[in-house]
């Protein structure tokens, strides 16, 4: 009887997973392996909001391995050591790996391929439509601009998205500690798991996309983007229902995703934009504690600030528009080091991914990979345009009701 493990990490998900299908093609039983990393936790990723959606993720995950017949293995420490003593103890023929983009992911690769050699299988293109690497500029190891980016990664060749397996074989006995339990700071925060996200993806319709996702007060958008964190949907069968749709709404959806593998194949090459300029153009950044507080808190007397930052605060998410002028507000407008509102957004956002997160502050505060750097967004021009009766501002700081009304009639 042969063994193989999946190791999941941001791929919490049965439907089109490679890891997952390839294990299952290897041996005649698979070990379905999560590991609660203590290095990730020292490191100070995780947060309340994140580490309630991923407890829904892995409990919703188990939920749907059982189903199969199979169930989800939890352990808890470095995920090299855990994973390589895993497959010493069943005699893992193959281990199966998502292929990850940061840093972090790389180094757990490179462990991972030292102590297991050719047992490990690194599965690239999982976690995003086309795999970093996979277009690239000649000579150079990944597009810095996104428009040619876009015109490479559409020419791309794609996977033919993978069913959900039917049924997984899994050694009989095998002990697991429990899911742990998190309570997130935002009340209004998002459920997680694949079962939650198909859910959801199912009810959606990119139909007005090219028209309302700039909207903040319609609140058009999918709301996909912390599935698509964790993975529970993969990106590749979002690009492939939206492929098959007419019109200019889902084709606008599918350049968004486009942005997701951009900036995914940017930090895949160079990791250190993580906390490092990606561009350094000798920016020197002020510093004000007092003033940096009253932005997190939604306090900086900029209604539209003010409401994004609230929204974020309340619902552990915040809108495209909203954050692009709220990071434009701390950078541009107030001066202040782009890793001040990355770390808070970090300690907040559901969605919180280092490829997006990192890598979006940086294109809004002049270090990234924007071609006009220089550009600042006028919170009140952007209110005037995309949230022209209030709405958005008036749903977070309804205090401001009577004199904002005023001041629209
Ligand atoms: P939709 O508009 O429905 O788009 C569909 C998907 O496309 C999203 O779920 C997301 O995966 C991807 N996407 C959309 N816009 C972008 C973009 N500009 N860059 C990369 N991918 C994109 N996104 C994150 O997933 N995690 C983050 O931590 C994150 N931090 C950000 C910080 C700043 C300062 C800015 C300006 C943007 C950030 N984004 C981040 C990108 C974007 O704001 C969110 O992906 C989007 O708002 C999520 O909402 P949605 O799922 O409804 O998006």
């Amino acid at each position: 009887m042969t063994v193989s493990i999946v190791l999941f990490t941001q791929d919490l998900r049965l439907h089109d997973n490679p890891a997952l299908h390839a294990a299952r093609r290897a041996a005649d039983q698979v070990v379905p392996l999560f590991v609660l990393d203590t290095d990730i936790a020292a490191g100070g990723f995780p947060c309340p909001n994140r580490m309630a959606f991923l407890a829904d993720c892995l409990t919703d995950l188990d939920t749907s391995l059982r189903r199969a017949g199979s169930r989800l293995i939890l352990r808890e420490g470095r995920t090299v050591a855990r994973t390589v003593r895993l497959a010493e103890q069943l005699g893992a023929s193959s281990v199966h790996v998502a292929a990850g983009v940061s840093g972090f992911a790389q180094r757990r690769e490179r462990e991972l391929h030292s102590a297991l050699g050719g047992r490990l299988r690194v599965h690239e293109g999982s976690l995003t439509v086309v795999a970093p690497g996979a277009v690239t500029p000649a000579g150079k190891s990944h597009y810095a601009v996104f428009t040619p980016y876009h015109r490479a990664w559409q020419q791309a060749e794609r996977r033919t998205p993978l069913p959900a397996p039917r049924s997984l074989a899994t050694p009989e006995g095998m002990e697991s500690l429990p899911v742990p339990t998190a309570e997130p700071d935002s009340p209004a925060l998002a459920p997680g798991g694949e079962s939650a996200a198909r859910r959801h993806w199912r009810r959606w319709s990119a139909e007005h996309y090219d028209a309302l996702h700039d909207d903040l007060a319609a609140d058009a958008t999918s709301h996909l983007s912390p599935y698509l964190h964790f993975g529970c949907l993969s990106a590749a069968e979002l690009v492939a229902r939206a492929a098959s749709e007419e019109g200019p709404g889902p084709a606008a959806f599918v350049r968004q995703l486009a942005w997701r593998d951009f900036h995914h194949q940017v930090l895949a090459a160079t990791p250190q934009a993580a906390w490092q300029d990606y561009r350094d153009r000798g920016k020197v950044w002020r510093v004000d504690e007092a003033e940096a507080q009253a932005w997190r808190e939604g306090r900086t007397g900029v209604p539209i600030v003010d409401a994004g930052m609230r929204q974020l605060a309340h619902e552990g998410w915040m809108h495209n528009r909203a954050r692009m002028l709220t990071a434009s507000y701390l950078t541009k407008t107030l001066g202040h080091d782009w890793r001040v509102g990355a770390r808070h957004f970090l300690s907040l956002l559901v969605d919180g991914d280092l490829a997006n997160n990192q890598l979006n502050w940086q294109w809004v505060a002049g270090t990234g990979t924007d071609t006009r750097p220089n550009r600042v967004l006028n919170p009140y021009r952007q209110a005037a345009r995309y949230d022209p009766d209030g709405a958005y501002v008036l749903r977070w700081c309804p205090e401001l009701a009577s004199t904002y009304r005023a001041g629209h009639e």
